[in-house]
């Protein structure tokens, strides 16, 4: 056996052992994209916030304000959905 780290040495990650435990793991952590709504462009036709993965559209009074960032993880799926093209996604940034 050669050295290095094998698969068996990968420490277990997350893992889920109750139901809706998922909403623990800030998986906005892993975002390369951030998603940026642009209000003007906007129609509140919630198309997004039928298809986003991580329930990561926030809606207030059936209306689009914005974005769970502790969750989202930047997929970029609710921009490529959005017949308005009312989101950007630009490089994140480190600063926030
Ligand atoms: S899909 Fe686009 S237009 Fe529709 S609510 Fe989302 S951002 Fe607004
Ligand atoms: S980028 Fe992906 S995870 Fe984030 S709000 Fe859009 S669809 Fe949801």
């Amino acid at each position: 056996m050669g050295q290095g780290t094998g698969w068996e040495d990968i420490p277990i990650g997350g893992m889920i052992v109750e139901a809706g435990n998922a909403v623990r793991y800030q998986t906005g952590e892993w975002r390369a994209f951030r998603p940026v709504v642009d209000q003007e462009e906007c129609t509140n036709c919630l198309q997004c916030w039928v298809f986003c993965p991580d329930s990561s559209i926030l809606v207030e009074d059936e209306e689009m304000v914005g974005f769970d960032y502790d969750h989202c993880k930047g997929c970029g799926i609710c921009s490529a959905i959005c017949p308005f093209d009312a989101i950007e996604m630009p490089a994140e940034t480190t600063s926030g």
